[in-house]
């Protein structure tokens, strides 16, 4: 079963083809600058895998534009990875918000479409490009059956008592202001291949998972189920980000917006696009690297407590989910901080020796796939899983699609 995985953004278009018989990805790509004018520079970077990366630059009026240059280039005859269009058996879309309809992926039909529009509100920028993605599949994959996997469908299991803001609880009931945590997929996919990676029993354990990337967030997964996340309403809560602010005191909106006179649209892009390790480095950079190399060669101080900032709201998460589930068995880092910068895990795992944590520098420094980082004396097991999205909504869509012809 070959399995088309879509991520459509406003202006972005996410894929990857996996052929479901041993997971093999088999392309990947994305279209970036979709609906700006002509001459823009609309770029198409597809990676066949094993073969040479093709990029081209090209307008892309829209996301049906861009469906149709996908489905040419994943057919063409010399770059090409299938014969014809009908060797794909299904879709997932990757969904950001799915409101508290959904607990789980599902097949996509008009309810499913006309819930998504319900709870846009919740995701402007996300869910009106996401439906945009499906009603241009649709057309240009009849038949072919769609499935939305949702980021905040894994945190459905959270109680109240973690996803309720402490506001008037009327602003629950009648607006559904509550957290609803985001990375879902990723949390879900990480938490069960750690406890099978490290011999824990899912249904009994105590896992927290830190999905450290542009966009970084920290879930308790007790028994196998999300019991508390740092993400709120939006993906704007919890750590300190690449460019989000993550959770500040809500006074400084006002004082901003009343003695700054900022708009509240500017206050909110501040938050969301100037703020985290960018505005804390003072611009210098959101990535994550610049900020190490100009920390290490050149003692920036703005990038020393940029780090230092990160990683120790990462720290305080990770103790307070140990105090919520009382007690951990694994702390396991994810995405492209998590994965690959030992220096970031071995700071914020030197806050937690208090629990018994204790890194392996040899081991936390050797880069790869699923490794443990803690000492075989550590109380508490320390891990570096790569986290995988895409494979996680193939799984899900295939299972839909299976169910579907039982
Ligand atoms: P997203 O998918 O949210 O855009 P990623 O998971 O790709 O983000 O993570 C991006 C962050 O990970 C950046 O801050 C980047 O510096 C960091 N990162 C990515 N790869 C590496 C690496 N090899 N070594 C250190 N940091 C990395």
């Amino acid at each position: 079963m070959k399995i088309l995985v879509v991520n459509c953004g406003s202006s972005s278009l996410k894929y990857q083809l996996i052929d479901m018989d041993g997971e093999k990805k088999l392309a990947s790509g994305i279209f970036d600058r979709i609906g700006e004018s002509t001459g823009a520079g609309g770029k198409h970077v597809y990676k066949p895998t094993g073969k040479e990366k093709v990029e081209d630059i090209v307008d892309i009026k829209n996301h049906a534009v861009a469906v149709e240059l996908l489905i040419k280039t994943l057919t063409d005859p010399n770059i090409g990875v299938i014969k014809s269009l009908d060797e794909i058996d299904a879709l997932g879309h990757r969904i950001v918000h799915g409101g508290e309809y959904f607990s789980h992926s599902v097949l996509i039909d008009e309810d499913v479409k006309k819930k998504i529009k319900e709870v846009s509100p919740l995701a402007p920028l996300h869910n009106p490009a996401h439906l945009m993605g499906i009603e241009t599949c649709e057309k240009l994959f009849p038949g072919v059956p769609q499935v939305a996997v949702f980021d905040t469908a894994f945190h459905q299991t959270m109680p109240q008592k973690a996803f309720l803001f402490a506001i008037p609880y009327e602003y629950y009931k009648k607006y559904k202001i509550r957290r609803y945590g985001f990375h879902g997929t990723s949390h879900d996919y990480v938490s069960k291949r750690a406890a099978e990676f490290l011999g824990l029993d899912l249904y009994n354990s105590k896992l927290i998972i830190c999905h450290l990337g542009s966009g970084a967030s920290v879930t308790a997964v007790r028994d196998g189920v999300s019991v508390d996340t740092s993400m709120g309403l939006t993906p704007l809560d919890g750590l300190a980000m690449g460019t989000r602010s993550g959770n500040i005191d809500p006074s400084v909106i006002e004082y901003l917006v009343k003695n700054v006179g900022m708009s509240i649209d500017e206050v909110m892009n501040v938050l969301n696009k100037k703020s985290g390790l960018y505005g804390i480095s003072d611009g210098m950079s959101s990535d994550f690297r610049d900020l190490e190399s100009e920390e290490a060669d050149n003692r920036n101080e703005a990038a020393h407590l940029a780090i230092s900032i990160f990683c120790y709201r990462v720290a305080k998460y990770i103790g307070s989910y140990a105090a919520a589930m009382n007690g951990v068995d694994a702390i396991v880092f994810t995405a492209g901080i998590g994965e690959n910068n030992p220096m970031a895990r071995a700071r914020i795992l030197k806050y937690l020796e208090f629990l018994g944590v204790k890194v392996d520098d040899k081991a936390n420094n050797v880069m790869g796939e699923d490794r443990i980082i803690s000492t075989p004396d550590s109380k508490v097991l320390a891990a570096a899983i790569p986290t995988n999205e895409e494979i996680a909504i193939a799984r899900d869509t295939k299972e839909i699609v299976e169910d579907l012809k039982n």
